[in-house]
């Protein structure tokens, strides 16, 4: 009877909103909205990485809130290991490259990128990175070019790029180019307001960005602060203060330096620091149904691995100690093995599974369909 008496007042309101009239489109304002999208690439984050959150945080991390997880396979078009070139470019463009392109297929020619496909249809953008922002992660969304080490064409692509916020380093690239060009007025003729003092600085405008030092941004243990999850939550007020769907990629870019180094604290401060930014994604979606959170890697660094101490037994032989991890790394490059995937919120459980990296892509473009 009360189930009865609440579908007739949904009745009455809906038929009221309508006009009553037969064959009546409902008012465009009542469509539902294309999702907002919230990528987060952990460069070099594999699963030791991520345990690492569990093992040496202090309360339980945010990438422990996501509700489908999947696993990604990160072969090149070229390679067996990656690169993070194409590592972002297959999830970038949906389409396997060769190690060290930048948005751009095997062929080395153009690709659009999500987010530039996603702009044509309305959306607004942001991209975020501890490293430069023409780095290889964040540029394989933006730019087109035939080798990741092209930083000053990239620079030069970012000026025309479908981009509303952006905020790293990198400001050399903009400034002190072999060219001569100052690709930083260059943004501000293109509309930005731009900052290259702090992220606590206020900007407004449809275009604002942040290139806050030379190259990249400094580690975590030398100052780098809470940069990350500010400029997340700087990015997602910014793209939901312009209207209409947003779609925004955040990367934690050192974690795959630390992994290159060998240096466990190194990667633990940076997966901590990303799992901050994460948790600002997640605190703004909650409650959103039409916003996804996802969370994977381009591919893992260091081979990784929470390995046992060593310690002297009776007699001159040595045993594992199970009960105090230290690293053991393989490498002091990248590894084959698959990346986790997280989702949550809108179309999360299309990313459960085991699929090749370009997927993430296609798997991004049919939620638009849903
Ligand atoms: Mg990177
Ligand atoms: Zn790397």
């Amino acid at each position: 009877m009360r189930m009865k008496s609440v579908s007739f007042i949904a009745f009455l309101l809906t038929a009221s909103s309508w006009g009553c009239a037969p064959n009546q489109e409902p008012p465009k304002e009542t469509q539902p909205q294309k999702p907002n999208i919230i990528l987060f690439i952990g460069d070099g984050a594999g699963l030791s990485q991520l345990s690492t959150l569990w093992y040496f945080g202090n309360s339980s991390p945010s990438y422990a809130r996501f509700s489908y997880i999947g696993l990604s396979k990160t072969n090149s078009s070229s390679h067996k290991i990656t690169d993070s070139g194409a590592g972002a470019t297959a999830i970038a463009i949906g389409e396997k490259s060769y190690n060290n392109s930048i948005g751009v297929g095997p062929d080395s020619l153009p690709r659009e990128t999500i987010l530039e496909r996603l702009s044509n249809l309305g959306y607004h953008t942001g991209v975020v990175a501890t490293s430069s922002i023409t780095h290889a992660t964040p540029a394989s969304f933006y730019a087109h070019v035939k080798h990741r080490n092209m930083h000053d064409d990239i620079a030069q692509q970012l000026v025309q790029a479908p981009v509303n916020f952006f905020a790293g380093g990198g400001t050399k690239f903009f400034v002190r180019r072999a060219d001569g060009k100052n690709q930083l007025q260059a943004l501000v003729d293109a509309g930005y307001q731009m900052d290259t003092t702090s992220i606590d600085q206020a900007l407004s405008g449809n275009k604002i960005g942040y290139l806050l030092a030379h190259d990249g941004l400094p580690k975590m243990s030398e100052g780098r602060g809470d940069f990350l999850p500010k400029a997340t939550k700087k990015a997602i007020d910014h793209l939901e203060s312009l209207g209409g769907p947003y779609f925004l990629i955040v990367e934690g870019s050192q974690i795959d330096w630390g992994g290159h180094a060998n240096d466990m604290p190194w990667i633990i401060d940076e997966m901590a620091d990303l799992d901050l930014a994460v948790g600002v994604a997640l605190d703004h979606a909650a409650g959103k149904p039409n916003t996804l959170v996802l969370a994977t890697a381009d591919h893992e660094t260091g081979g990784f691995a929470l390995s046992p101490r060593v310690v002297q037994a009776f007699g001159g032989t040595t045993q594992d100690d199970y009960d105090h991890l230290e690293p053991g790394f393989t490498t002091g490059g990248h590894t084959a093995a698959h990346v986790p995937v997280f989702a949550s919120g809108f179309g999360a459980q299309t990313f459960a599974g085991t699929y090749e990296n370009n997927l993430l892509y296609h798997k991004m473009v049919a939620l638009l369909g849903m």
